[in-house]
């Protein structure tokens, strides 16, 4: 009987397909070939498994990063494609190893536990010592006469959460009344938590370098999501002390047994590498325009990751995306009108330095260019696409989308003009620069709560129906806009302070932007993160605005 009954529904998905075929609003042989080599010799599972279970995470200068661009140009060029790493700078190297943490008083546990990026190890060696909290302090003058109490000590310096269940379901399944006095008082918490930080060292960079210098064992931290067992993972600063992330469960452990005087003491095992400066670089790959070999179509997807899980969602399905478009493009489409651009972008996480510089560093491509498609936003089905803010650009989008098959259009809402990315990801390097520079938003599969920089970052997340249709989607785009006889316009949309917002690209510009020369270093990066600091720190110490009536 189930035999029969699966042979049945495969037949109908077989049946589905075919239909489904036919149903092309165009009769246009490269986009029936794009399609039919996109969606039934699909290599995008075999590229997503190598990549992120066996390369891994691509924190950018990592061992991992460095590996995963080695393995994808040779694979590039395994396909006739021509590739090549592009430095423009240098960047912290850093190699994560292995590390351990166990509660062994007064119980024994092994914590869910993950070591911060750029965290130094313990040396080989184990350190034991007892956990302590962060205390309440008057100001930074009380921090400083305490700091020495937390020598050889583990001190915990996130806020203790009070559930580490969803709030979904405490507002579905609580009483009322139980939900409202729960979430008052976690409010409260949380910002008295808050301050406690900002009175003690301004921020939590701060106070994990003043905890370094004084001696700490190693520090305690907890980036939960607000998701079931999800946390987000992050780098520190730390020179000396290691800096561990636990899970909200075992965070909230480890502080209520502090709090309540039970004596905790948790043991660490850490390894680590501290690298120097590596070379940081782009990986870019290029398929030569014949008749328009000087100007360019672009695709493009950050290649970086953070490293708490495989880097999958943020933003391997993006690379995964703009790899399988250019395998179809190099198959269906190998002399293209115009020259088409891959640009795999570093240190995007750190403030899309790689598509900046790749913007400050080529001047005659991003002048010369008709359009750029880029996405970063998780491994959904493309359904959100606009012109970013340059009314005549709309038209040449929407002729493109119209020839792409309504099985992919159906699901994309067009924004009509748009705004321009104000930063978010890589399309905003090109939109500052008055380059159109398209966001492909995709559907969202739980993004912000489970994946996005987190610890459940890995392969199983990806959905592939939906990744198969983004890849074909992108090389139909890039075919298109290569082959249309007439250029994309560039002229530029009045934008209205009003308008900005969260956008399907990311932050949405409330001025056109200006494009910021990228660090190219670790000292220009420390200073743009001293420089934000000191524009905030400003900021807290203007007196509140009294209310307007
Ligand atoms: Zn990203």
């Amino acid at each position: 009987m189930r035999r029969i009954i699966a042979g049945a529904g495969l037949g109908l998905i077989m049946a589905a397909g075919t239909a489904a075929a036919q149903t092309f609003a165009t009769d246009n042989p490269m986009l029936k070939r794009i399609w039919a080599l996109g969606m039934d010799s699909s290599r995008t599972y075999e590229i997503s498994q190598t990549l992120f279970d066996s390369i891994g995470p691509r924190l950018t200068g990592s061992p991992g990063y460095k590996a995963a661009a080695d393995w994808l140009i040779a694979q590039y060029q395994k396909w006739g494609i021509q590739a090549r790493a592009e430095q423009y700078g240098t960047w912290r190297g850093w190699r994560r190893g292995t590390a351990h943490i166990d509660l062994v008083a007064p119980r024994v546990r092994t914590l869910e536990a993950t070591m911060l990026a750029w965290s130094p190890g313990t040396g080989g060696k184990t350190v034991r010592g007892d956990v302590i909290q962060l205390p309440d302090l008057a100001d930074s003058v009380a921090f400083r006469a305490w700091l020495p109490s937390a020598k050889n000590k583990f001190v915990a310096i996130s806020f203790p959460e009070p559930s580490c269940r969803p709030d979904s379901e405490w507002a579905t399944t609580a009483l009322p009344a139980s939900w409202s006095q729960f979430r008052d008082a976690r409010a409260a918490a949380r910002t008295a938590w808050q301050q406690r930080v900002t009175k003690a060292a301004f921020n939590a960079r701060n106070l994990q370098l003043a905890l370094d210098s004084a001696g700490a064992a190693g520090i305690l931290t907890s980036t939960w999501t607000t998701g079931w067992g999800t946390d987000r993972i992050f780098n520190t600063w730390s020179q000396r002390a290691p800096v561990m992330d636990l899970s909200c469960e075992d965070y909230g452990l480890v502080s209520r047994l502090a709090e309540h005087h039970q004596g905790p003491v948790v043991q660490l095992v850490a390894e680590s590498q501290n690298l120097g400066d590596v070379p940081a670089f782009n990986v870019v790959a290029e398929i030569p325009g014949t008749e328009l070999s000087n100007e360019y179509v672009m695709l493009s997807a950050h290649f970086d990751s953070w490293d708490g899980g495989s880097g999958t969602t943020d933003n391997g399905t993006g690379t995964v995306t703009m790899v399988e478009a250019m395998r179809i493009l190099m198959l269906a489409y190998p002399s293209p009108r115009r020259t088409i651009l891959v640009g795999h972008w570093a240190s995007e996480e750190n403030g899309l330095d790689g598509s900046k510089a790749f913007v400050a560093d080529h001047p005659d491509i991003v002048s010369h260019l008709q359009a750029l498609f880029n996405q970063d936003n998780g491994t959904g089905r493309v359904v959100n696409l606009s012109a970013s803010g340059y009314p005549d650009a709309a038209g040449s989008l929407a002729r493109w989308l119209a020839q792409v098959p309504s099985e992919i259009t159906r699901n994309i809402t067009f924004g009509f003009t748009g705004m321009p990315a104000g930063g978010g990801t890589d399309h905003a390097s090109f939109d500052c620069a008055g380059a159109a520079g398209f966001g492909l938003g995709s559907l969202n599969w739980d993004y912000f709560l489970y994946t996005w920089h987190t610890t459940r970052d890995t392969f199983d997340k990806i959905v592939f129906d939906d990744l198969k249709s983004n890849a074909v989607l992108t090389a139909m785009l890039v075919y298109l806009a290569s082959e249309d006889r007439q250029p994309v316009s560039h002229e530029k949309r009045t934008v209205f302070p009003e308008r900005g917002g969260f956008g399907p690209g990311g932050p949405q510009a409330t001025a056109w932007p200006t494009c910021v020369a990228p660090p190219r270093n670790m000292s220009d990066y420390l200073q743009e993160v001293l420089q934000r600091e000191a524009q905030q720190r400003q900021q807290q110490s203007q007196p509140p605005r009294r209310p307007q009536n």
